[in-house]
């Protein structure tokens, strides 16, 4: 049973902070967790925060994958994570692009990072504590969704999460 009491969130980008970034992955079997991912999210489970994955998929606008994939994907990982344990209370992902677009999209084009959309939106559909509230990721246009958002970013540069994420909550990174 999830409680809704209001607490802080952590954002998680996902390529690059969950997994390797190999590029525009959208079946299981592209999935390579990065060391710790899964003991990452139990500790902030365990600590009390709401996680988050917020992850630009411009493949969708592309048109490597379709939106279908990216969910079926999703419901794949929660359920590898739940089997480790943790759990990922909600995701969100942009499949909007600039460059790529035919309008499918474009009512959420401030979803995809460095746009604040989808924080906002996750913000809104839980009752998150701002104060406390982070976000880590692996590209710049992560740190600048957080800034947009009203959160602290941070950069993972790689290594173990759990790692990187007991450095941000309990050293104040
Ligand atoms: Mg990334």
């Amino acid at each position: 049973m999830t409680d809704l009491t209001s607490r802080p969130a952590a954002f998680l980008d996902r390529d690059g902070v969950l997994n390797e970034d190999i590029g525009y992955a959208y079946r299981p079997d592209q999935i390579i967790w990065v060391e710790g991912a899964m003991s990452a999210v139990r500790w902030l489970n365990g600590r009390g925060f709401w996680v988050f994955v917020v992850t630009n998929q411009a493949g969708v606008a592309r048109g490597l994958y379709d939106a279908p994939a990216v969910e079926n994907l999703h419901r794949w990982m929660a359920g590898e994570m739940a089997a480790a344990g943790a759990r990922i209370d909600d995701f969100r992902y942009a499949a909007f692009h600039p460059d790529f677009d035919d309008g499918r999209f474009s009512d959420r084009a401030d979803w995809r990072k460095p746009g604040a959309g989808m924080l906002r939106d996750l913000c809104a559909s839980w009752p998150v504590t701002p104060a406390g509230s982070f976000m880590i990721g692996d590209r710049d246009s992560d740190v600048a969704a957080a800034a947009a958002g009203g959160v602290p970013g941070y950069l993972f540069t790689g290594g173990n999460l759990l790692t990187a994420v007991r450095a941000i909550v309990e050293g104040g990174a």
